[in-house]
């Protein structure tokens, strides 16, 4: 299941255009041990029913008449985003545009996955190249999700409900954002908990990605 990996070292074995320069890898060793930064690898591959080469037809988000071709069985598809994409490893979400994500969870290919993916995939938001629980004593688990953007991270986190506290929160996930260099949150907007998880976060130093996989910047 979920192990104590280090942003460092998934960051080096995932054969992903991903990496961290070695002026911070060299800084990070002197730092807190990976596993007391509270950073739990998600595991963010998924096993697919298999289908025949259905190619489906998805219409734009944004241009209702422009659609695209997917293809179940090759996870392709002929949109813009995906060609930051086609690189990356079959039946891991890294490699799902918007336009496969919602076919395949059409399909249930997310069916026997964990709850974090099922989290991600049921989101309608392209995959994230890598994902990360946080553990904090005093919340309950949050998700960090690493997009192709260097300076910034998706955060999930359940939302409270009425006397409830952020150890057990049971509503809804919401999603906020991390600005890494600038170390606070999106737009003020934080979860229960928040100061909790900012501790975490901001043990991130860095997170570089090569110029040619970042995607076009339209959501
Ligand atoms: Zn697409």
């Amino acid at each position: 299941m979920i192990g104590v990996v280090s942003v460092l070292s998934v960051l080096s074995r995932r054969p992903l255009p991903i990496y961290l320069t070695s002026a911070t890898q060299e800084y990070m060793k002197h730092r807190v041990g990976y596993e007391q930064r509270g950073f739990f690898e998600v595991d963010l591959y998924f096993s697919p029913p298999t289908t025949a080469d259905k190619i489906l037809k998805v219409r734009s988000f944004w241009n209702p008449s422009v659609s695209y071709s997917v293809s179940l069985r090759d996870q392709t598809c002929d949109c813009p985003d995906f060609e930051f994409r086609t690189d990356r490893d079959r039946n891991h979400i890294s490699r799902l545009c918007k336009h496969l994500m919602v076919k395949l969870n059409e399909f249930d290919a997310f069916e026997s996955s964990n709850e974090w993916v099922k989290l991600l995939t049921g989101m309608g938001t392209r995959g994230p190249i890598a994902a990360f629980e946080i553990r904090t004593e005093q919340t309950k688990p949050g998700l960090m999700a690493v997009n192709d953007k260097e300076d910034w991270v998706d955060f999930y986190a359940r939302t409270t409900r009425k006397g409830e506290t952020s150890k057990n929160a049971s509503g809804a996930f919401h999603k906020y954002g991390w600005a890494i260099y600038q170390k606070r949150w999106s737009h003020g907007n934080y979860p229960r908990g928040g100061p909790h998880y900012r501790k975490i976060l901001l043990q991130i130093d860095a997170l570089d990605f090569y110029e040619q996989t970042t995607s076009p910047s339209r959501k």
